[in-house]
């Protein structure tokens, strides 16, 4: 069966103390009660590698926050996936709409990061979602088909290992959350899309991700198309979180 996905995205927040005491309270909250979901958490990269090593041992796997759309050469300040990689990383964040808004990623790029990562081992959590102008336009099933579709089209029989987060952007840090409803609805309709690239399909990881927090997760993720999360602001502090993993270990974890 499967198992729910609960990743928390650090963004640009921590320091070398911050993390330590986040994980150490992370782990207790796990210790007391194992959790029945995946849980990842994405971190900046320069503590990969200490998170990595706080992490060991734990139910908790490490996940990076972007990945170069090149395997190595002559590209100055970029990550490979072969170097997360080495650092144990499991996930990488892929398309976040704010490396899309303030990156200037394409869908061609982050089909290609896709590609690199799959290459590379480290499983692409892909995001793709419409901002408040274009769902009031209308446009949110054509935005989010099309974006999927450029990384369907470069990734072809291996779309089945990536996971997809369905993230309005009018939701991301803002306190507005998609209701369980809108969230469906969107997933319901890239999951047809994904089963139209494989077999697969039905197997495939959909997070929603959009100010997911304690108290609404439980809703969320009761909709048949949600398998679990992608966390921001609530990931940042342990009790929040681990309500969040408390509420993806309940039944249908
Ligand atoms: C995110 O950054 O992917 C996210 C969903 O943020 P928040 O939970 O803070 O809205």
């Amino acid at each position: 069966m499967k198992r729910r996905l609960i990743a928390g995205n650090w963004k640009l927040n921590g320091s070398l103390a911050f993390n330590a005491a986040l994980v150490a309270e992370l782990r207790a909250g796990l210790q007391a009660a194992a959790p029945a979901c995946r849980v990842a958490v994405c971190v900046p990269a320069p503590y990969l590698a200490q998170v990595g090593g706080l992490l060991a041992g734990s139910p908790i796997d490490l996940g990076a926050q972007d990945v170069s759309s090149q395997a190595s050469g002559a590209f100055t300040g970029e990550v490979s996936a072969a170097m997360l990689r080495d650092f144990g990383v499991r996930y990488a964040i892929v398309g976040h709409s704010e490396r899309r808004q303030y990156h200037g990623e394409s869908d061609a790029v982050v089909a290609e990061k896709v590609r690199q990562s799959l290459a590379g081992g480290v499983t692409p959590i892909v995001c793709v979602g419409e901002t408040l102008a274009q769902r009031e336009a209308g446009q949110t099933e054509g935005v989010v088909k099309r974006q999927l579709a450029a990384v369907i089209h470069a990734n072809g029989h291996c779309i089945s290992e990536i996971v997809v987060a369905y993230e309005p952007v009018w939701a991301i840090g803002t306190g507005r959350t998609a209701t369980p409803e809108q969230a469906q609805q969107v997933h319901a309709l890239l999951r047809a899309q994904l089963k139209a690239a494989t077999e697969r399909a039905p197997a495939m990881t959909i997070l929603y991700g959009g100010s997911m927090n304690a108290a609404n997760a439980a809703n969320l993720l009761s909709q048949p198309d949600i398998d679990g999360g992608l966390i921001g602001g609530a990931s940042l502090k342990a009790p929040d979180f681990l309500a969040i993993i408390a509420a993806a270990s309940r039944d249908g974890a």
